[in-house]
């Protein structure tokens, strides 16, 4: 048995093998000579106050005792099996491919966008020069959302067992194994891509399918079961439809609000991205310190404004601002960055909620799609206050504050470009206020972060799904369509890359359970 040890270490000692090392076997009263094997299996930085601190747990082998061996993913081959269609190949679509393979079943996923080299050309297109394909960008193509995400893995699920799960599949198919130790573990938008088409490798390898340019455009429904679905001009026959869309696919909730399919309106969060210099909010987070041997500094924050919620969301150190939208007639941005997050900046989403009564308004001509319709409206008109060319609306967090129009704006990451914008004259006035005010206590909270250096960014407007497509509780399956099976954060049952491949995992399971 291995002996389990936690250390608390400068983080130049924690950087150092052969220092933790030493000072482990001390802790134990044996020489360094008799540790076969140091593995860590948690990491994670104290910075609540001066001096910052890394706290190390290890794994101590002791003389020539071996590890216990890795699972090993024995993916089964499903040719001939029964197939099952997954509409979109985002972390829940893919999952839910893998599961079922390990169920015995023949996944087929039909994907509007292109494969990630192809989409990577399409992505760099939307930045250089403003154009943009609706079928293949940030949140369309091969790994959905998840590709050229930032890769921050979290989940609030309790099921740990199944968590811990998908960050070994993640590792199987060529991410860090640093992941299954870290606090806060973390890919990389350079490292997604390989690994998303590492996984589409295994589901063809098996005999699976995962089809691209094929958008599905109606599904195919016989005495309340689905039955297929068309896609592209095809029809295409299957008993089981997996549905994991995504939340930017306003077409598909569209289609199934005209195919009588039930939706339910749901509350969400929208606001703005902020910019900060990573080196203050280094300077900030590590009590001015200095970096070395740390990672890029982050933070979360959370104010209650007048009962609402504002909080930060998807907070990027050493990131990059991106457009993010899936329709020219937007503006959506969102964050992400590289392994090393090494850029010069620190971005994260400032959101608040949308309550169910904040679109009530909308709901006579839109009935459950009236969220959706409030959130286009808000891209729509940050798109009008940026002009052409996804050129994003911005104004320095210290004017945004005293609602004044900042003459000139600092350097953002975002590569489109950023044009000066009075934010409170065209988002709904709730909002802003409650944005208003949350930086405000942000600023009290956090010494340093209100700046005239940090700029907001306009619109974060996808952080979850302003709709649900309803399941049954044990079914998993749509409540009125038999053999459809709403999945992830199109459904409104995930919220980010874990969570959503957790859910296409639960689909999987659902699909055998209820053959
Ligand atoms: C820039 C950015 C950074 C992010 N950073 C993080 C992060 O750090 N951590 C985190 O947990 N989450 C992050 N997210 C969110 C995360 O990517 C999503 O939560 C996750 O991808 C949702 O998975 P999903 O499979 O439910 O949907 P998606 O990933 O949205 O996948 C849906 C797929 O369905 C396809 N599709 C849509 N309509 C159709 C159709 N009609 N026919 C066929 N295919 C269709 C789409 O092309 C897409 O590939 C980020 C998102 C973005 C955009």
């Amino acid at each position: 048995m291995p002996q389990t040890i936690t250390l608390t270490l400068s983080p130049q000692q924690a950087a150092s093998p052969e220092v933790y090392v030493a000072e482990a076997a001390r802790r134990v009263g044996i020489s360094k000579d008799r540790v076969a094997l140091a593995r860590i299996v948690k990491r994670s930085v104290d910075a609540r106050k001066a001096p910052v601190k890394v706290n190390l747990t290890l794994e101590l082998y002791i003389d020539s005792e071996a590890p216990a061996p890795e699972e090993h993913f024995d993916y089964p081959d499903v040719s001939g099996h029964e197939e099952v269609i997954i509409v979109g190949g985002g972390p829940a679509g893919l999952f839910c491919a893998l599961r079922l393979i390990e169920l015995g079943y023949r996944p087929v996923v039909l994907e509007r966008g292109k494969e990630v080299s192809a989409r990577r050309r399409d992505v760099a297109v939307i930045n250089r020069n403003g154009i943009l394909d609706p079928d293949s960008n940030y949140a369309f193509g091969e790994g959905g959302a998840g590709t050229f995400s930032d890769g921050k893995l979290f989940t609030r699920s309790k099921k740990r067992g199944d968590y811990n799960k998908a960050l070994r599949t993640l590792v199987f198919h060529g991410a860090d194994p640093a992941i299954l130790y870290e606090a806060h573990p973390h890919i990389g938008t350079d490292r997604l891509p390989g690994i998303m088409t590492a996984i589409r490798h295994t589901i063809e390898g098996c005999g699976g399918e995962v089809r691209f340019g094929s958008r599905v455009e109606g599904l195919l429904m016989r005495d309340g079961a689905v039955c297929g679905v068309e896609c592209s001009g095809e029809r295409i026959a299957a008993r089981n439809v997996v549905l994991a869309t995504g939340h930017s696919a306003d077409d598909i909730y569209l289609m199934l609000y005209r195919q009588g399919v039930a939706l339910q309106a749901k509350a969400f969060a929208m606001g703005v991205r902020v910019e900060h210099p990573q080196a203050l909010i280094d300077e900030i987070q590590y009590h001015g310190a200095g970096r070395e041997y740390l990672p890029a500094a982050s933070y979360t924050l959370t104010a209650q404004v007048g009962g609402r919620g504002v909080y930060s969301f998807c907070m990027c150190p050493g990131g990059v601002i991106v457009p993010a939208m899936t329709d020219p007639s937007e503006s959506v941005v969102n964050g992400m960055s590289s392994s090393a997050r090494n850029s010069r900046w620190a971005n994260s989403g400032i959101v608040t909620e949308i309550r169910l009564s904040d679109f009530e308004h909308l709901r006579e001509e839109w009935g459950e799609l009236a969220g959706l319709k409030f959130r286009l409206e808000l891209e729509r008109a940050a798109k009008q206050a940026g002009g052409d060319a996804q050129i994003a609306p911005a104004q320095r967090l210290t004017d945004f504050v005293s609602g004044r129009v900042s003459y000139d704006l600092p350097q953002a990451s975002y590569v489109p470009g950023t044009v000066p914008s009075v934010f409170g004259e065209w988002m709904p006035t709730f909002m802003y206020e409650a944005l208003r005010e949350g930086f405000g206590v942000f600023g009290r909270r956090m010494h340093g972060f209100m700046t005239r250096e940090a700029q907001v960014l306009g619109v974060e407007s996808r952080t979850s799904s302003p709709v649900r497509i309803p399941r049954d509780p044990e079914t998993l399956m749509h409540v009125s369509v038999r053999g459809l099976y709403p999945a992830g954060e199109g459904a409104g049952y995930a919220g980010g890359i874990i969570s959503a491949a957790l859910d296409g995992e639960r689909i999987a399971e659902a699909i055998a359970r209820n053959k």
